[in-house]
């Protein structure tokens, strides 16, 4: 497919391991991710020498982009051994060229597996911030996801970051089963004192097949209960210097002195590519930033911008792991669905990235797409100020009060008419073929 690239590109370059340890319940509880059973080192050997294939397969179509971010994550990539982080930033390096320094280059993982020998080989490795999934402090809490993990792996962990001088976010999840307010304010305080200068506080999410929502719902915190928690987690957080990036970023400027004081320690540019991905100065669109995931389920949106005309799409690779290898034994691109993005779509995808930061620049908007916010989606606007919900200035859409709780439902409600349009597509796909199948049959 041709891309058009009179707009530079810069790619927030994604590589995914799909392992995981077993946990009881599975998948950690509460966690929605693609993810395969971890069964030892050799299945993760084959799994990276794929990895690297799959990357020469896409050198062609990154040979003019730049690298702007790259992030590890999964499935847990802290389960590699120490010898083989290299060969991560090793796959970036070939598609990319050499890495310059201020280049954000992340990697995730469990607090148990971050040893001080992993972590060394992670800085060694290039990588210069860690992203540590810790849900929850408390050795009692911590038990209903199944994890074995422990508050002293925690504290250690964040000591071997320190020691090897690598930013770090820590992701926190409240609304927890059992979880009170008081438990939570607990955690945050811990991170707060520890120097922690990025944390991801974000609310558990109850859906679909997971274990907290098919059998432990009864233990989770009321709706008005988490209302609170929402609340008094902002105002913690603020009272301790922190900046809410997003619903649920938080980001500290000052360092403690000799905490996590490298520069940027705060900034998750990862996050905030995605955020702005059509990035415009104040006449037009200066850069794309482009989303290229690779491995097993990799996510991308490799976007050009509504001026060029596109293509512009997103597209997800093979959930299943030996469909994963055959496509790339048979030099194609392991993709498993795509999805073409019409204007309405792409403005719908801007829509839900800024509504994470909790405004809506409008002059943004009206340079990217060559319309009205305001005009474009009325009767929404009207309906959220009447609740309150959003202040609106000459320059932008900002949401407040209950508005930035609900964030995750009003961005459903933007893309609720799109969505049935499509589901009317679908359902009108299934209808023409039973017409054809009756007039076949007639
Ligand atoms: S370790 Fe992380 S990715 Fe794996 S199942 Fe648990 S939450 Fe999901």
């Amino acid at each position: 497919m041709e891309i058009a690239k009179a707009t530079p590109l810069a790619d927030n370059f994604y590589l995914g391991l799909p392992f995981c340890i077993p946990t009881v319940p599975s998948h950690c509880g509460f966690c929605l991710f693609p993810t395969q059973d971890y069964k030892g080192n050799s299945g993760m050997q084959t799994y990276l020498e794929y990895l690297e294939r799959e990357a020469e397969l896409y050198a062609p179509f990154l040979a003019n982009d730049r690298l702007s971010s790259m992030y590890v994550g999964g499935g847990t990539p802290n389960l590699l051994k120490a010898e083989d982080y290299g060969r991560l930033t090793a796959i970036a390096e070939k598609l990319y060229g050499k890495i310059p320094d201020d280049v954000e280059r992340t990697i995730e993982g469990i607090p148990q597996l971050f040893s001080k020998d992993k972590v060394d080989a992670i800085r060694a490795a290039g990588f210069n911030r860690v992203s540590m999934g810790v849900q929850q402090m408390s050795d009692k809490l911590i038990k209903y996801s199944g994890r074995r993990q422990t508050h002293r792996q925690v504290m250690d962990a964040l000591d071997h970051f320190n020691a090897a001088k690598l930013a770090v976010n820590v992701d926190l999840i409240y609304g927890w089963p059992e979880q009170t307010v008081a438990d939570m304010l607990r955690d945050l305080g811990e991170l707060v004192d520890q120097g922690v200068r990025h944390i991801t506080h974000y609310q558990l999410n109850i859906a679909g097949r997971s274990d907290f929502s098919k059998a432990q719902r009864e233990l989770l915190p009321s709706l008005e209960t988490t209302i609170d928690m929402y609340k008094e987690s902002c105002a913690f957080l603020r009272s301790k210097g922190y900046r809410q990036a997003t619903v649920y970023d938080w980001e500290k400027v000052e360092s403690m002195p000799g905490r996590f004081e490298s520069p940027n320690a705060d900034r998750y540019q990862y996050e905030q590519n995605l955020r702005d991905f059509l990035h415009a100065d104040d006449q037009s669109v200066t850069e794309t930033r482009n989303m290229i995931g690779l491995g097993y389920a990799g996510v991308s949106f490799p976007f050009t911008w509504p001026v060029q005309g596109g293509p512009n799409w997103s597209q997800m690779n093979l959930r299943n792991l030996d469909a994963y290898f055959q496509s790339i034994d048979a030099g194609k691109l392991p993709v498993e669905k795509q999805f073409l993005y019409n204007k309405e779509d792409l403005k719908l995808a801007w829509l839900f990235q800024s509504m994470q930061s909790m405004t809506i620049d409008l002059h943004n908007y009206a340079v990217a797409f060559g319309a009205d916010l305001l005009h474009d989606y009325a009767p929404i606007f009207d309906e959220l100020h009447k609740r309150s919900w959003i202040e609106i200035d000459a320059k932008q859409v900002r949401f407040i009060g209950l508005g930035e709780f609900f964030i995750p439902m009003i961005q459903a409600l933007f893309s609720y008419a799109r969505l049935n349009e499509m589901r009317g597509g679908l359902k009108q796909i299934v209808e023409g073929k039973k017409i054809i199948n009756i007039l076949e049959t007639a």
